[in-house]
């Protein structure tokens, strides 16, 4: 039977229960309602990644991916646990008016920094958002807590730990690649033991932070722990230059998302620990691919000095002359080739030189010759910043052909043009074991029967040494700028 209702008999103290009630079960939807949104953002950063994998479908994965961040970012503050919205407001707009010119600014050669200093700033919101919930914790009641304070503690000292070496680590990383300090790897005696000793007493603040516990007393080791940290981020980046500066991105890159992981756990907020999770997994993921590319293992990467003045020395020196071609002559060798591989690398980039070598290529296809781009892992400044500039400019993705494959082509190709790459197609990395990058994977540009170097002069590439390449008895260079040589031969097929 159905009670009845009798207004008269309704006390005050029941209706403060009701709107208690109904208060929590709003809460409860609202909570049902961000987390059901928290997990269609996570699909969505899963679907998004999984499209990054090819560049034809990396475009459409980086707005899917960005639509789950926004989506991400939207629900968590409809709960209303935020001081102001007007700061808030004024925190999007402004990033997103710098995000927004700093993209359509950088040049492609300079993404690379620019990647290095967003993995930074990643890092700095980890620390940040750490560093507010020691606050916060700090003046929470023992009973209002709703993980273990230990817990709270240890992932809070390492979102700090984390965030703190990827900020100065990642600034070290863009002060290196943008050419403002040396980008050799800088190498001194004790360093080794200097980074140990680091490591070590930061291990020792943060167990000494946990046992003190959320007091007073703990605040000077949690400022200590996080000052070592941003020492630690300087000193690990130092001795890595060179050419093994892209591992050390990919694994900022990694360790940005691990942070921002350990934040997620400190706040309890799902979408942050899955994002952190997905971006840790994939960078690592990367910084493995990068690792194999160049034949190196991680800690060779980190605690070796390659490229250091220590390590590089004076080898490599090569004797004999390098022969240059013209245009007209270089038209004939290709005119009469019947396969022909571009080798891109980091000169095509800066010459902005990728719709031109389309062209070309389209004109020797003409010609009835078989054309394919050779890909290097690490040409250029950027994983994978060859196959942007040539999807950018239309090469059909049929014709980018990886490391592997390629190499075991190369004996019947009958000229190899090398269009600004240098480290990838030197042959030292495979027959001179005195080399300091002996072992790293290279394209075998010298075993086409003809090969032509695009290079403006003498410059050596990114390791600074010297390349035998451009020596050999079947290499001819073809000097200047790769978009004006380019251009010359292009007008030379079209005039012919
Ligand atoms: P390199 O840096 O080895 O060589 C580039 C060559 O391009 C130079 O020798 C230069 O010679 C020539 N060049 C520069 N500008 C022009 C121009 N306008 N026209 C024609 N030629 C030009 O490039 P690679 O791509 O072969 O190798 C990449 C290197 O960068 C590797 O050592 C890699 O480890 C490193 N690296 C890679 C990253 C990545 O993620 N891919 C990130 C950071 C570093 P000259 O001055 O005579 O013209």
């Amino acid at each position: 039977m159905n009670p009845t209702f009798d207004p008269d008999s309704w006390s005050p103290e029941a209706t403060a229960t009701m709107e208690t009630i109904s208060t929590a079960s709003q809460g409860s939807a609202l909570l049902t309602t961000v987390n059901l949104a928290y997990i269609i953002a996570a699909i969505l950063f899963i679907f998004g990644l999984k499209l990054l994998s090819s560049a034809r479908t990396a475009p459409r994965g980086n707005m899917i991916s960005a639509a789950g961040m926004l989506l991400a970012v939207t629900v968590t503050l409809l709960d209303q646990q935020i001081l102001s919205y007007t700061a808030l407001a004024i925190g999007v707009v402004l990033g997103a008016a710098i995000g927004a010119v700093a993209a359509y600014k950088v040049r492609m050669t300079g993404m690379p920094e620019m990647v290095a200093l967003f993995n930074g700033f990643g890092g700095m919101a980890s620390l940040l958002v750490g560093w507010s919930e020691w606050h916060f914790l700090a003046g929470l009641p023992a009973l209002a807590m709703t993980q273990p304070l230990a817990f709270s503690q240890s992932v809070i000292a390492l979102a700090v730990l984390i965030g703190g070496i990827t900020f100065t680590g990642s600034l070290m990383a863009f002060l290196k690649l943008s050419g403002r300090i040396t980008g050799r790897a800088v190498v001194f005696r004790g360093q080794k033991l200097l980074n140990l000793a680091v490591a070590a007493v930061i291990l020792g603040a943060i167990v000494a932070y946990v046992l003190t516990g959320q007091s007073g007393a703990a605040y000077p080791v949690f400022i200590g722990l996080l000052i070592l940290a941003l020492t630690l981020g300087v000193l690990g980046v130092l001795p890595i230059g060179g050419g093994d500066m892209p591992v050390v991105i990919a694994l900022l890159n990694s360790l940005s998302g691990l942070a921002a992981a350990a934040a997620g756990f400190a706040i309890s907020n799902t979408v942050l620990i899955v994002a952190g999770c997905l971006v840790g997994a994939s960078g690592l993921i990367l910084t493995v691919i990068m690792c194999k590319a160049m034949n190196r293992s991680l800690g060779n990467v980190l605690f070796s000095g390659f490229g250091s003045t220590a390590s590089s020395g004076t080898k490599g020196a090569v004797q004999g002359e390098m022969k240059p071609i013209g245009c007209q002559d270089l038209y004939y060798v290709l005119e009469a080739a019947n396969r022909v591989v571009f080798i891109p690398g980091y000169g095509m980039a800066v010459a902005q030189a990728q719709h031109l070598v389309r062209e070309l290529g389209e004109i020797l296809e003409h010609n009835c010759t078989e054309v394919c781009y050779a890909i290097h892992p690490v040409a250029g400044r950027m994983p994978g910043h060859m196959n942007v500039l040539l999807a950018e400019a239309d090469v059909p993705y049929e014709q980018l052909m990886e490391m592997e494959p390629i190499n075991a082509a190369m004996e019947q190709t009958d000229v190899a043009v090398v269009i600004g790459a240098n480290d990838v197609v030197n042959p030292a990395a495979s027959d001179d074991p005195t080399s300091p990058i002996y072992g790293m994977p290279i394209i075998n540009a010298h075993q086409a029967k003809t090969v032509i170097c695009l290079k403006r002069g003498q410059g050596a590439g990114f390791s600074g040494l010297q390349n035998e390449l451009f020596f050999r008895e079947n290499t001819r260079m073809y000097y200047g700028d790769a978009k004006s040589s380019i251009q010359n031969l292009v007008s030379e097929f079209k005039e012919s």
